[in-house]
């Protein structure tokens, strides 16, 4: 079943030629409702808040708009520095928002982008700036701030300054700080946009701080996000029980991809290592690894070398792998909103999931009431037999 999809066609937005056939090239064949909604406001230039369920395509609303928009100097020597700058909260939806912005703009090679992110040396990162001169920016807030504070990049230029998955950005202080700072180095006078699948209240009044008069985009209540197409069910169980559990469900279902997802990186660890011992070639990925490990893990895993994945909650957000349609909550989620960011991983644009979550405390059957209260979504006890065709 699809999901808000009109039958309107992207060429209906007017985009340059070369994006055109990006778009077709891509296979994209109409816009999603975010991009039907969103798309036209973006490209006026306005300041946007856009929430919509996760997996709707919120990446090409900015990156096509920013792309359309972007003029960038025949003459390199006027080049001082980015013109956009996409804010990303890991390193991977970093990763991820550039690989984005390098496929809508297969067609308009003059314009280059690069990727600043923590865990990677800063001199390297610099010399490559240097050289490569990116009209295009996309940064995790830590280690931009740190370019900035050293006076490394030269924002005088930047007219286009995205926040993807802002409310986790401007929830955590840090990172707020950091973003705060980082936006006060850039002009006055230029286009901010903003991305989330969950926006709350408060959330929505700091984001507006960064704007002028924002349109506001809501594609989904917040009580509406009812995760279409995704089979929820919960496993009641004591926690010595959880290995062999998991184990059983490996051998019985039939997936694709399927991430699990634990509480703390030694659980991933150690129980990645159990399943590799048992033949169940795993792999984890959380954030005390090394920055090139952990990217070279996630490109293992979407290029669909791996097809389990051990996970902590570092790959919870924004992270797009298409071939995943099973997700395990070994440990469940410590709330409703990271719950959904995480069954978020199955079940993108609009495909089918199963979503299984292990119940072993008090604590977790209160989480699990509180994701059916709020997404207005029925968790139910896992059946002895799943139709396939289901998930
Ligand atoms: P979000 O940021 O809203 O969670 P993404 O931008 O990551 O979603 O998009 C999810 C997936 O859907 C990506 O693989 C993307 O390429 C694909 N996609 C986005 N828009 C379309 C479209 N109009 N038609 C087909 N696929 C699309
Ligand atoms: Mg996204």
């Amino acid at each position: 079943k699809k999901i808000g999809i009109h039958s309107t066609s992207f060429k209906d937005f007017l985009l340059k030629s070369e994006l055109n056939r990006a778009i077709s090239q891509l296979g994209f064949e109409h816009p999603s409702e975010v991009q039907q909604e969103a798309l036209p406001q973006a490209l006026l230039g306005s300041d946007i808040i856009c929430q919509a369920k996760s997996g709707m395509g919120k990446t090409a609303v900015f990156a096509l708009s920013i792309l359309q928009q972007l003029e960038i100097s025949p003459v390199e020597n006027d080049y001082k520095g980015p013109q956009v700058i996409v804010i990303s909260h890991t390193r991977e939806l970093a990763h991820q928002n550039t690989h984005q912005f390098q496929r809508f703009s297969m067609f308009l090679p003059e314009i280059r982008t690069m990727e600043i992110i923590g865990g990677m040396p800063m001199r390297g990162q610099h010399k490559e700036l240097v050289e490569k001169r990116p009209h295009i920016v996309v940064a995790t807030p830590g280690r931009l701030y740190q370019f900035v504070r050293e006076k490394k990049i030269n924002l005088n230029d930047v007219e286009f300054f995205v926040v993807d998955e802002c409310d986790c950005i401007l929830k955590e202080f840090t990172m707020r700080r950091d973003v705060q700072k980082i936006f006060l180095s850039t002009p006055y006078d230029k286009q901010v946009m903003m991305f989330t699948a969950t926006l709350p209240k408060s959330t929505r009044k700091v984001c507006k701080k960064f704007m002028n008069n924002p349109i506001e985009i809501l594609v989904d209540d917040e009580t509406k996000l009812t995760l279409h197409g995704l089979s929820q069910h919960y496993v009641k169980l004591e926690e010595k029980q959880k290995t062999q559990k998991l184990m059983d469900l490996l051998d019985a279902l039939e997936f694709n991809q399927v991430i699990i997802f634990v509480a703390t990186i030694n659980r991933a660890e150690a129980l990645n290592e159990l399943l590799n011992k048992v033949n169940f070639p795993s792999m984890a990925i959380h954030s005390r690894l090394p920055q090139k490990e952990r990217i070279e893990r996630y490109q293992k895993f979407k290029n669909f070398n791996a097809r389990i994945l051990v996970s902590t909650d570092v790959f919870g957000r924004g992270i797009d792998i298409e071939r995943v349609n099973i997700v395990i909550n070994y440990d469940m989620a410590i709330d409703s909103d990271t719950y959904l960011h995480r069954v978020g991983r199955a079940g993108r644009f609009s495909t089918k999931g199963l979503i299984i979550t292990f119940c072993s405390s008090q604590t977790d059957s209160k989480t699990i009431n509180q994701v059916q209260e709020v997404f207005e979504v029925g968790i139910t006890e896992l059946p002895k037999s799943i139709d396939v065709s289901s998930y």
